[in-house]
């Protein structure tokens, strides 16, 4: 299997450094929210999958579900007027559970990048409708993190995402975030900070012109930038200055819809309707790719009463709502509401949180610690504290590989150490997680 990996399979995200890749690592079982390998061992998943394995990898209902689907109906498109009635009852399903976000409608993708993709189409059609054809900017926080498509990379707030793929889209901005640790006003006081940010987002709007932008993208909890926790004035007033200004908002929750952050939605937790939602991930729990964007019922109405007939043309995917992803995203949210995994998420997410502040005072290469936010935490690694030098690739590998050895599998990003356990842990999971997180700081201090 090495040996074919290596000829055969491209991993361009695999630095050859990295400590996973050499030697590989090779999953070939999960079970509860444990992987193994082909070398025998087993470990806690802290990385969730990629954020998205809430509910654990043995969920009888949801194999059945997709069993089921499969022999009744394993495929037909709804690209044209065609419909099915799987995601007839998961749209029906997904408006109970996002009401209290004010979206009422679902259009189906097959991940989060085409969902980031889906939201800033719309998003422009959206004005053109409206005869508002100038609004066609967006608007991202720096750090934040929507995928791999060219819109989403656009709105990439990471010049690493960016760079390599330029010229992209014309016409995105990014606004800093409510980064704590490390910021262009040297602020570390959350409200302060936010209320900094939240200036330099209306500086930004009155230098470009309200008039030219079409939505501004944001996280609610930024997770792939390294778990960012904004303060609590942060989200709603984002949402002010965009509906004083016209400009639509898009939620990114491909991470945080669902109970990761301990509440059912990122933007349900800091109080927010956005006009429109990216989901996937744990919609499906990895069991199918499969996403949806929610639709705002002001927005879907000036879609409705369109009679340009500019509306109806041009977006849709193959795989838009895919049978076998509507059972098996059915079934996970049946599990995911009868779990009750946003309350777990919070509990255990607290005990981690605990823990990972504990391992600040004792390891001098943790320079911030983030999170307590539900199940989102971050550890970001430095070689100098007071000079807070990032740590290098090498060592934060180090790092990785022996909280492996040790029982959990982690993640490293930069120079974050990122935790993203399924919601459905225990306390002792999260004990194991902890142990192999200081085993692997150990290691390298
Ligand atoms: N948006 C956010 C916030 C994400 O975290 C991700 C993936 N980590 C994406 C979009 C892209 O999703 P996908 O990898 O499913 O295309």
């Amino acid at each position: 299997l090495k040996e074919k990996n290596a000829r055969s399979f491209w991993h361009p995200m695999a630095h050859p450094a990295d400590s996973l890749a050499n030697p590989p690592t090779i999953v070939t079982g999960a079970r509860g929210v444990r992987i193994s390998d082909v070398d025998g061992h087993e470990v806690v998943d802290a990385v969730g999958g990629l954020w998205n394995v809430n509910l654990g990898f043995s969920c009888a209902p949801v194999k059945a579900a997709i069993a089921q689907q499969l022999e009744a109906l394993p495929y037909y498109s709804t690209f044209r007027g065609t419909t099915n009635d799987a995601v007839i009852e998961l749209s029906e399903e997904l408006r109970e559970f996002f009401a209290p976000d004010g979206l009422e409608r679902a259009f189906y993708t097959s991940g989060g990048s085409d969902s980031v993709e889906t939201a800033l189409r719309l998003a422009r059609q959206y004005h053109k409708i409206r005869g508002d054809a100038g609004r066609t900017k967006f608007l991202s926080l720096k750090k934040g993190y929507h995928g791999t498509h060219f819109g989403g990379a656009s709105v990439n707030g990471n010049a690493n995402f960016r760079t390599q793929y330029e010229p992209l889209m014309p016409g995105c901005y990014h606004i800093p975030a409510p980064y704590a640790y490390r910021n262009p006003f040297g602020e570390t006081d959350p409200e302060k900070l936010s209320q900094l940010c939240l200036q330099a987002l209306a500086d930004e709007i009155a230098f470009q012109g309200a008039e030219t932008i079409a939505a501004l993208i944001m996280e609610p909890v930024l997770g792939a930038g390294g778990v960012i926790v904004p303060h609590e004035n942060f989200m709603p007033g984002v949402r002010e200055i965009c509906s004083k200004h016209g400009i639509l908002l898009i939620a990114d929750e491909v991470i945080t819809a669902f109970g990761r952050t301990g509440s059912w939605t990122g933007s349900r937790h800091w109080g927010v309707q956005p006009d429109l939602m990216c989901t996937a991930k744990a919609i499906t729990n990895g069991y199918f790719p499969f996403g949806a964007v929610m639709i705002a019922g002001h927005v879907a109405e000036t879609f409705e009463k369109d009679t340009t007939g500019r509306a109806s043309i041009g977006h849709g995917y193959t795989y838009s709502g895919h049978p076998v992803g509507a059972a098996a995203a059915l079934a996970c949210l049946a599990e995911t509401k009868r779990l009750k995994v946003n309350e777990n998420a919070a509990a255990r997410g607290a005990e981690l949180y605990a823990g990972v502040r504990a391992m600040a005072d004792k390891h001098a290469l943790v320079g911030d610690v983030r999170g307590g936010q539900g199940l989102m935490c971050a550890l970001e690694l430095v070689s100098d504290r007071a000079a807070k030098t990032p740590i290098d690739k090498s060592t934060i590998g180090k790092v990785q590989e022996a909280a492996y050895q040790s029982g959990a599998m982690i993640r490293v990003s930069g120079p974050n150490v990122i935790l993203s356990p399924p919601l459905v842990l225990t306390s002792d999971d999260v004990q194991t997680i902890l142990t192999a997180v200081d085993a692997g700081l150990s290691a390298v201090a």
